[in-house]
Formats: C-alpha cells, structure tokens, sequence
C-alpha cells in the first residue's frame, strides 16, 4: 500500500531530518510513528504527503510512484495539531468538503452523519467553527479526514493539545472508524500511551531513522536497543558477560534461555519482570508505596536496581526470570560515552 525506499532528507544542507528510511505498510494498517521530538517524525509524514521533497528514494502508493506528484495529486489526507476549518462554513460543509467522486448529495450526506454519530459531533453539524470548542473542532478536523475517502489519512500529534480523558476518547474513536471503514492511517505522536492504545504496528524512530518497527508488545518486550527500552517503559540496564550461554553479572552466573555469542554485553529487565527468589542478593532495600504496586529500590553490589511487585513484605533475595532477560550486544560508542 505504501512503500517507502531509502528515504533521505536534509534540511538547508545541515540538519539531516531523515537517514535512510525503508518502510512498508498495508492496507487497513494503523501504524503510530513515535520518537521524541526532533528525531523527525512531521518531516516523515510532510515527505509522504509531497509538502516537503526528498532529497533521495522513491515513495510509492499502491505500488505507484508519486514522487514527482503534488500534493492534492496523492489522493492523502492530512490532520496536524491544530485543526484548520474554514470559518464561513458551518460544520457539515467543513466535513463534506473536498472531493467525494462520483458519490451523490444523499450517499454524502449519509456518510457525513455516519462518521459525525462516531466522533459525538452529530449535533453540531449545523455550527460554526467559531462556536466550537477545542476539542470539537479537532473532532471536525478529523471526521472532514476520514470523510474524504482518500487512501492514506496522515495524522501529525492531532491531540496535543487536548486535555487527558479527551485524548483517551478520541483515540478510541478513530480506532473504531479505522476498522469500520477499513482506512489507512498513519498516526504520529511523541506519547508511549498514546502509541500502545493504537498501533497495530509501531515505527520507533530516533535522530532521522527508524529503529524499530513491531506490533506493540513485541517493541516492548524485544526492544532493538537500550534507547528503545527505555523509551518503552522504566527498565533496570547492566553490563554483563556472556560465557557459554552463561550471562556474568556482580559475581552471579544466571543461565540464559537462548545461545549469544561469548563477550561483553548489555542487558535489561524490566521492574515488573523481576521476581522474589532465592538467587541475587540485595542490599539497602527500601520501599515506596505507589499505590497500585510497591516500587523496591536497592543494590546489587554497587549497582542499583528497581522492582515493581504486589508484595509489600521486605525481602532481599530476587531472581531474574531467564525469558524476561534481554540481551543487547554492546556497542562501540556506548563504550566510550
Ligand atoms: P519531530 O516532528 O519528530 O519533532 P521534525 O520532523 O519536525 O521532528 O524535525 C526533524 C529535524 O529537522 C529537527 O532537527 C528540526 O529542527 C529540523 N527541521 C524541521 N523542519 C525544518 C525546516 N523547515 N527547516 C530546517 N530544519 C527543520
Ligand atoms: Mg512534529
């Protein structure tokens, strides 16, 4: 459906916004592009959209080639963070807007409440964007996108601005009309928990490229990196030495479930993963209550470490289950930072 091949694009020959980027996705995908803000996610979307050209590679849709295609030549729509609505046309018009082929007044009309029930906006149709507040017209921006029938919908953080329970409404809503009527959307954002509620695939990028792309669970259970990791969620990192399938760590020897070549690495395990055991022992435990768990801080040797559990009973001994265990190879540059 949309495929891109070696993507790069420099801005004023010095900021290189994106490096080398390959990425294909399917139709009736929700892929979230997530990183942190500057890695390049809104060039990302601005070059699939034709707003900014690439300085290499090809974009293709439905194996077309568009890079030398305008814009509205693209059959994409497009929603950023603030909702830009025509004023002098009241909320109905604002969604029916653009081009609906060979679809007739009554279809049109059909498909506009249809989306409109979906997005809670069915009483405002008869309004004018001034009359609306934030959150409403963001709901218009979006319903005018999806109302459009164009191949790809591309949505740039179109809730930042938007209060907690809104965000978590209108997510579930466009995840909703993406099933229904079976759209392509492309959604960026810089939230975890925004990605995790949507994503069928997620596309972790960070300084212009794409680190990882994997359905959610799989992103945070196997994150390509340390970065990655702690992206995705708090994680306790250590170096290690593997020896025979052996992962060395502070003078305990912990067998691995997989083979990895012998030598130094890094590895993490998650707060949550560990448990309450026989094997490593801690020192300087101390707890925090956070309510829904206790948080334990402590010491293995000199390394700090943090467990999440249910169990508000000191303890000092702990176990690191062997299939919670991610091995990274180490590499140079984090050698000598
Ligand atoms: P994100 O959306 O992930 O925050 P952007 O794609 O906006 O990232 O920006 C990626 C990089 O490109 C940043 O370093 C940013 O400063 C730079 N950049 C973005 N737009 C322009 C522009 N029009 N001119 C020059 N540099 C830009
Ligand atoms: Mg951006």
């Amino acid at each position: 459906m949309l495929k891109l091949i070696n993507i790069n694009k420099t801005y004023d020959n010095k900021v290189k916004a994106l490096k080398n980027i390959n990425l294909e996705l399917d139709k009736n995908e929700l892929a979230v592009i997530i990183g942190p803000s500057g890695c390049g996610k809104t060039t990302l979307l601005r070059t699939i959209a034709g707003l900014e050209k690439q300085d290499t590679g090809d974009i293709l849709i439905q194996d077309k080639l568009v890079n030398d295609l305008a814009p509205y030549m693209r059959d994409i729509s497009f929603v950023f963070q603030d909702a830009s609505l025509f004023a002098h046309m009241n909320v109905f018009h604002n969604i029916a807007y653009g081009n609906h082929g060979n679809m007739d007044k009554k279809q049109l009309r059909q498909k506009v409440e249809k989306i409109s029930k979906i997005l809670k906006i069915e009483d405002l149709l008869t309004r004018y964007p001034s009359k609306l507040s934030g959150g409403q017209r963001q709901r218009v921006a979006i319903a005018r996108a999806i109302c459009k029938s164009s191949k790809l919908i591309l949505m740039d953080e179109p809730f930042s601005n938007l209060d907690a329970q809104l965000k978590e409404d209108l997510i579930q809503e466009i995840k909703m009309l993406q099933k229904e009527l079976d759209l392509m959307i492309i959604y960026v954002t810089h939230d975890q928990k925004e990605a995790f509620a949507l994503a069928d695939k997620l596309i972790v990028m960070e300084d212009g490229r794409i680190l990882q792309i994997d359905k959610p669970s799989n992103v945070y259970r196997h994150p390509i990196n340390p970065f990655v990791a702690r992206f995705f969620g708090d994680i306790n990192i250590f170096e290690g030495n593997i020896e025979d399938d052996y992962l060395g760590f502070a003078n305990y020897k912990i067998k691995l479930n997989k083979h990895f070549s012998n030598g130094k690495i890094l590895f993490g395990i998650r707060p949550e993963d560990i448990i309450i055991g026989s094997t490593i022992e801690l020192q300087d435990v101390q707890k925090e209550d956070r309510g829904n768990y206790y948080l334990y801080m402590a010491k293995i040797k000199d390394f700090p470490i943090s467990i999440k559990t249910n169990n508000d009973v000191l303890f000092n001994k702990i176990d690191f289950p062997k299939e919670k265990i991610i091995v990274w190879k180490k590499v140079l540059d984090e050698e000598n930072q």
